[in-house]
C-alpha cells in the first residue's frame, strides 16, 4: 500500500454516520431487533401507533399495520373457536430504561442482565412484535406458566400466522439464533410474503436475513462503530459454512491485533514495490467537497498514477462510495477519479475500471471486487490513507475469501 498522511478521519466519519441517519426513516417490516442488532435509528419518530385497551382493562400500543393484520388473524382464528388477545406490544426505549431503573433497584444488576431486555435491544420497540394471551371458555388466561398448557390451541394459532404477515419469533430449538427461549406468545409482523416463506423453511427471522451481503456490512458496522466481534460471530454461525468463520479470524487478526504487521509500502516510489500476478491498484475514494475532489483524493490518485506507470501492465480500479449523498447525481466520486487520472496524470482511458453504484463501504468493497473477478485479478494494491491500512486489508481480505468460496 502507498500512503498519503492527511488528518481526515473525523470528517470521513461525520459524512457516514449523516448518511445512515437520512437512510432509516421509514418502517422496514424485515427490520432485525435482537440482543447484538438494536433498533434502528428514527424509528421511534417515523412510528404509526395505534392504542387499544385489552379484555384485561390494559392500554396496549401497536404499529398500525401490524394492529391491522393482528384483527384479521383475530377475526379467522375465532372461525375455529381460538380466541387470542394482545398482552403486550409496543415499549418505547424510555420505558424500557424506566423498567431498568426500577428492577435494579428491586432486584440488583444480575437479575436484570439475565431477564431484562437492554434498552434499544427489544424487539418490541419496533412495534411489530405482540405478547398474545389466550380466552379459554370465558377466562382469559395470560400467565405464561398457564399458557403454556396448552400446546394444542398454540400450534393451531402458529398454523394460522404466516396468512396474516405473521412469524413465531422465538422457535424451539432455535435458542443460540434467537438469543431467546421459546414463546408460543410471541410473534412478530413481517409482512405476508417473508411470513409465508420463513414458516415454510422452519427459518428464524436471523436465518431469513443474514447472507454474505449482510455480514460483510457488519463487518464494515463492526469497525467503524467499535461493536467487537460478538455480531459478526452470531452471522458467521448462521451462515454455517467453514469460509465465514474463516473471514472472522482475518478480521480478529489484521483488524483487531495492533501486533499483526500488515502488508505495507510506505513509499512514494512506486518502482520499490515487488508485485506479482495480473496487478490492480485499488484507489480507495473520499468524500467530494460541493462537488469536488479533495487534496487528500487527489494524492491518492498521483500516487496510483504514479504506480500504474511504474508498472505498465497493471490495471486501476477506482472505488467510492460511503459519501453517496455528498456526490453528484447520486453517483459515487469515481468518476471524477478516473477523469482526474486520464486528464491531470495522463493514464489511459481503458486502464481504468470504476464503481459508480456504491453508497456504503460494504456496498464499495462487493461491487469493486466483483470488478476484480472480472479482470481476472490476482494480486492488489490498495492505495488509500493511513487510517485506512488496517480496515482496507480486512475488507479486502474477507472478499477474497468469500470469492473463493464461491467460485473456486
Ligand atoms: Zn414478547
Amino acid at each position: 500500500m502507498i500512503k498519503r498522511f492527511f488528518p481526515v478521519l473525523l470528517a470521513f466519519v461525520l459524512a457516514f454516520l449523516d448518511a445512515a441517519v437520512a437512510e432509516e426513516t421509514a418502517i422496514d417490516y424485515l427490520a432485525l431487533v435482537n440482543k447484538l442488532n438494536p433498533l434502528p435509528e428514527g424509528w421511534e419518530e417515523a412510528l404509526d401507533i395505534v392504542s387499544v385497551t385489552n379484555s384485561l382493562g390494559d392500554e396496549v400500543k401497536v404499529e398500525r399495520t401490524a394492529y391491522e393484520a393482528y384483527l384479521q388473524l383475530k377475526a379467522a382464528l375465532e372461525g375455529e373457536d381460538v380466541h387470542i388477545d394482545l398482552d403486550s406490544a409496543y415499549r418505547s426505549v424510555a420505558e424500557q430504561e424506566d423498567i431498568v431503573v426500577r428492577f435494579t433497584a428491586k432486584y440488583g444488576e444480575d437479575y436484570v442482565r439475565q431477564y431484562v431486555a437492554v434498552p434499544g435491544y427489544s424487539e418490541h420497540h419496533t412495534g411489530l412484535a405482540l405478547d398474545l394471551y389466550l380466552n379459554i371458555d370465558g377466562e382469559d388466561v395470560y400467565l405464561n406458566e398457564d399458557m403454556v398448557q396448552y400446546p394444542e390451541i398454540w400450534a393451531k394459532i402458529h398454523a394460522a400466522l404466516a396468512d396474516y404477515g405473521f412469524i413465531l419469533r422465538y422457535l424451539e430449538g432455535k435458542e443460540e439464533i434467537t438469543g431467546y427461549s421459546y414463546e408460543p406468545w410471541h410473534i412478530r409482523y413481517v409482512g405476508p410474503d417473508a411470513a409465508k416463506e420463513i414458516a415454510e423453511r422452519g427459518i428464524t427471522l436471523e436465518e431469513y436475513l443474514i447472507n454474505y451481503d449482510t455480514f460483510m456490512t457488519d463487518l464494515v458496522k463492526s469497525y467503524e462503530e467499535g461493536t467487537g466481534t460478538a455480531r459478526i460471530e452470531a452471522d458467521a454461525a448462521i451462515l454455517n459454512d467453514d469460509v465465514a468463520p474463516a473471514i472472522v479470524e482475518c478480521w480478529k487478526k489484521i483488524y483487531l491485533d495492533p501486533e499483526y504487521k500488515l502488508n505495507v509500502y510506505g513509499t512514494d516510489d512506486p518502482a520499490e514495490l515487488d508485485l506479482y500476478g495480473v496487478h490492480a491498484f485499488v484507489v480507495l475514494g473520499f468524500q467530494l467537497k460541493d462537488g469536488e475532489m479533495t487534496e487528500e483524493l487527489m494524492g491518492r490518485c498521483d500516487a496510483a498514477a504514479a504506480a500504474a506507470k511504474a508498472f505498465p501492465d497493471s490495471i486501476l480500479v477506482c472505488s467510492g462510495g460511503a459519501t453517496g449523498d455528498n456526490n453528484p447525481e447520486g453517483h459515487t466520486e469515481a468518476g471524477l477519479m478516473k477523469d482526474y487520472l486520464v486528464e491531470q496524470c495522463g493514464i489511459e482511458a481503458d486502464r481504468i475500471f470504476i464503481d459508480e453504484a456504491a453508497m456504503t463501504t460494504a456496498e464499495n468493497a462487493i461491487n469493486t471486487f466483483r470488478i476484480l473477478r472480472e479482470q481476472g485479478i490476482e494480486t492488489i494494491t490498495i492505495v488509500t490513507s493511513s487510517y485506512h491500512q488496517r480496515s482496507g486489508q480486512t475488507l479486502y481480505n474477507s472478499m477474497a475469501a468469500r470469492y473463493q468460496k464461491e467460485y473456486g
